[in-house]
């Protein structure tokens, strides 16, 4: 309960509700006045958030800082318990035509800390403002309160990036609450702690990911002899769902639809979701592709299998007609268009012919080992259309084979 309670005072910071703003404990309306005015300081909240994460994650000492917050938030909570503070925030900004993002994001974050979790209006109203909010630069306070709100026990979907903290569980003080917080903090910067050029692309993920620099068995590879024979049955059995999909900010992806399965000699693997790089990653004979699809399946023990499919130019392609007619150009939340069906199996060529190694994500954090299964038989796709994924360049280089040999059918 401390953490959702450390979660939310976060978040109330960040959102410029404003701990502080109740710190003197004026009359319910000083303190809606006031959190109208924080809440128009979304970006120096950043920093706030910045910081108390910070402290959050070092050492005891430092979470011993926090406490005069942790009691601050009582008083918050002690204000907002009769609702008045609520209200009075609400008649301020029913007068007002048109709501900034934040003020609507403040007053989301009132509502859920008055009504709890289990008001429906507040967390739908949350949800909307999350939907409007300027993306880029509302990234921090987006994923902490959708951390918050998971933390919460909310199913909440907003962006794959935000690291949704574990479900919670009971917790006892200390050290092991010190340590989460610590490993949250690191994958709180996942978001965009890497990138495919400069300063953060692939020959710096190591850093912060030590799988990409330290790992034996690194994906992708370049594909080539000699080659060992193996007898794998693949079987691919994806079905026709509604189309989910989302621009990460890395790629285009697209979320498996139910039911939608990969047997490997008859051992069961859901389609969780595919996504697009460009150029292929895999290479053949050093040679890439121009496109290519990674179809990401997992089973209930974690186990991650994907199959690539290579994209050549051809034909126009009538599965990625639909997937670009409703795929975002920009990065942010996952969409799903009304009443648009689609089938992962129209991605997939005839011929199930493949070269198989044990590789890894080809993404921080580079997980191991994945076993993949690339296609020989490529697919088509339009000029046009491969000039349409919003992505230039989003391949990892080919990795080192490490004395791995490549199977193939
Ligand atoms: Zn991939």
């Amino acid at each position: 309960m401390k953490r959702i309670l450390l979660e939310i005072l976060l978040v109330l910071g960040l959102a410029g509700a404003g701990y502080y703003a109740w710190n003197q404990r004026t009359l319910a309306q000083t303190a809606a006045t006031q959190i109208q005015e924080a809440t128009g300081q979304a970006e120096s909240a950043q920093e706030k958030l910045k910081t108390a994460e910070e402290s959050l994650g070092k050492e005891q000492e430092r979470v011993k800082e926090l406490q005069p917050k942790a009691q601050q938030f009582d008083a918050v909570k002690g204000a907002l318990a009769g609702g008045q503070v609520l209200s009075d925030l609400e008649k301020l900004y029913a007068r007002e035509k048109n709501l900034s993002s934040e003020r609507m994001l403040g007053l989301g974050v009132i509502r859920l800390m008055t009504k709890g979790t289990e008001d429906a209006q507040s967390l739908e109203t949350l949800q909307k403002t999350l939907q409007l909010v300027d993306w880029d630069k509302q990234r921090n306070i987006i994923c902490a309160t959708q951390n918050a709100l998971a933390a919460a026990g909310q199913d909440v979907k907003v962006l794959a990036e935000c690291n949704t903290p574990k479900p919670l569980r009971p917790e006892t003080e200390g050290k092991g609450a010190a340590a989460e917080k610590k490993e949250e903090h690191k994958s709180a910067h996942a978001g965009h702690a890497w990138s495919y050029a400069g300063e953060t692309g692939p020959e710096h993920w190591g850093k912060e990911f030590p799988n990409c620099a330290k790992g034996k068995t690194q994906a992708p590879l370049n594909i080539t002899g000699p080659m060992a024979k193996t007898r794998y049955l693949l079987a691919p059995d994806y079905k026709v769902g509604d189309l989910t999909l989302v621009n990460n900010g890395h790629t285009l992806q697209v979320m498996g639809t139910p039911g939608s399965k990969l047997r490997v000699d008859s051992k069961p693997y859901d389609l969780v979701q595919f996504h697009f790089h460009r150029p292929s990653e895999e290479q053949f004979d050093g040679k890439a592709f121009p496109m290519n699809i990674h179809f990401v399946h997992k089973n209930d023990a974690g186990e991650i299998v994907v199959i690539g499919v290579m994209v050549k130019e051809g034909n126009e392609n009538p599965g990625i007609r639909t997937l670009w007619t409703h795929a975002p150009t920009k990065e942010g939340p996952e969409v799903s268009p009304e009443r648009v069906k689609f089938n992962p199996g129209n991605l997939l060529p005839r011929e199930r012919d493949y070269y198989t190694y044990q590789g890894s994500l080809t993404t921080p954090p580079c997980t191991e080992p994945i076993r993949f299964f690339i296609l020989k038989t490529p697919i088509n796709m339009s000029r046009e259309q491969i000039a349409q994924f919003p992505f230039k360049h989003n391949a990892r280089p080919v990795q080192p084979l490490n004395g791995r040999v490549i199977e193939s059918n």
